[in-house]
Parts: structure tokens; sequence; C-alpha cells
């Protein structure tokens, strides 16, 4: 069981509070995408689900337990970066291994999952290349793949295609739909791209100053947005 649930989460910086009471159900193999404008609190409350930055206010459950205070590599959680800080002197196996080695799993369990993320993410050709040899797209999906082999219940990816050109990212788009249903895991999936909220999301929550301002499938939120703050970022007018 991998749903998630925010409860009247908060969180400050020093006195100044960026995250001022989130409340959030997500189902069990959701595809939940926050939208919202730069500055909002998107990235900040993935790194509290993610637990690389602390929580100051509510509860946060995945499943059954509380979190707040669990380790991030207890989490049942893998994070994919909008900078995908590939090590630029190991290969792509390598990469793909690394945290797996890190965390002293055994080699055959290792090659194991690496051939199955390269399988998944049709990476198989590129398994000796280093990252310098790799285009925006390849470095990409490797990215996803050293987050595919730790077998995460909780994808969370923050803005993972802003680097890409709009050709890739409609590609990548694609294939992300593809690997949610392959992989049937949950995501939590940041973006301030509208068309990849409307066509990715099973459900999409609009953010506004450390807020949730409208939950809704992207049907919901674009027939029946609640205020015109919501309708300029679906994209259909009130
Ligand atoms: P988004 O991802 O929606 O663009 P962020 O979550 O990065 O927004 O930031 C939300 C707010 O929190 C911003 O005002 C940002 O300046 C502030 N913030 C983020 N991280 C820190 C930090 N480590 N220290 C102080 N303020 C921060
Ligand atoms: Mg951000």
């Amino acid at each position: 069981m991998s749903g998630l649930k925010l409860a009247n989460v908060k969180k400050s910086f020093g006195s100044v509070e960026v995250i001022k009471g989130v409340d959030l159900d997500i189902a069990d193999k959701e595809f939940v995408v926050f939208v919202g404008p730069s500055g909002c609190g998107k990235s900040t409350l993935l790194r509290m689900i993610a637990g690389l930055e602390q929580i100051t206010g509510g509860d946060l459950y995945i499943g059954d337990s509380r979190m707040n205070e669990v380790d991030p590599s207890r989490r049942g959680i893998a994070m994919v970066f909008q900078t995908y800080a590939l090590y630029p002197h190991m290969s792509v196996r390598e990469n793909m291994g690394f945290a797996l080695k890190f965390a002293g799993r055994p080699k055959a369990e290792i090659e194991q999952r690496v051939a199955e993320a390269a399988r998944i993410l049709e990476l198989e050709p590129l398994l000796e290349r280093r990252p310098g040899q790799l285009s925006g797209g390849q470095r990409q999906r490797v990215a996803i793949g050293r987050a595919i082999v730790r077998h995460p219940d909780v994808f969370l990816f923050d803005e993972p295609l802003s680097n890409l050109d709009a050709e890739l990212r409609v590609h990548m788009r694609i294939e992300l739909a593809r690997l949610h249903k392959e992989l049937n895991t949950t995501i939590i999936y940041v973006t301030h791209d509208q068309v990849e909220a409307m066509t990715l999301a099973d459900k999409i929550v609009v953010l506004r100053d450390g807020r949730i301002e409208q939950v809704g499938s992207p049907l919901e939120l674009y027939d029946d947005p609640d205020n015109i703050f919501v309708a300029g970022f679906i994209g259909s007018p009130k």
C-alpha cells in the first residue's frame, strides 16, 4: 500500500512560512500532478514528502505509517530531479547501480535491477556509455532509471522535462504515461506545463502561495475551475 496523506502540512524557513497547511489524499497508484507559479512551494512539498526537508507542522502518512521523522531511505520513495545530476565519470550502468551498491546490495541483485530498468527505459544499447555521450532525453531516462532500480512505492518527479526541447518533451510525456502503467506505482509529478498536467494526471493539485487552490481531475478543473487563478493555470477561461 503506497497511498499518501498530508494533514495540515506546514513548512517554515526561519520565520517565513512557505507551506501554509496542506491537506491532501493521494490514492495508491494514482498519478498526481502539482501545478502552480514559481515559488508557490511545489518543490518544498516534494522535498518534505521525500524527507529531504523537515516538516515543521502537520503530519505525513505513507500507507498507514506516519513518516514525519522517518529517514528518507526508509520511506519507499525515489525522487527524480530537474537537473539530472548524473556522475560524469561513470557509465550508464554504474550510474543506475550506484545507489544500490552504496546500500550494500548483492552484485547479482544490482545487475538484475539495472537490466530491468534498462529494458523498461530502452537504455540497453547505451549501458556502457558515459553521460557526456548521451542526448538530453537519454540522460533524463538514466535519471529515471536510477530511481526505478530502487523499486520505490512512490516516485516523485520535480519538473523532469523542463530542460528538454519541445519535441523531446512530447516524446517523454508519452514515455512517462507508459512508465506509470508498466511500473504500476504512485507518482507525484511537478510541472508548470499545462499540457503535461492535463495529459498525465489522474488528479491535478493547483497550488498558490503555499496553499492548495483546487484539486480535481483534469476534466473537472477544465470544466469547472473555482476561480480565475485556476482557470488561468488549466487554460480554460471562466
Ligand atoms: P516552487 O518549486 O513552487 O517554485 P519552492 O518550493 O522552491 O517553490 O519555494 C517555495 C518558497 O520557499 C519560495 O519562496 C522559496 O524562496 C522558499 N524557499 C525554498 N527553499 C528555501 C530554503 N532552503 N530557505 C529559505 N527559503 C526557501
Ligand atoms: Mg520548484
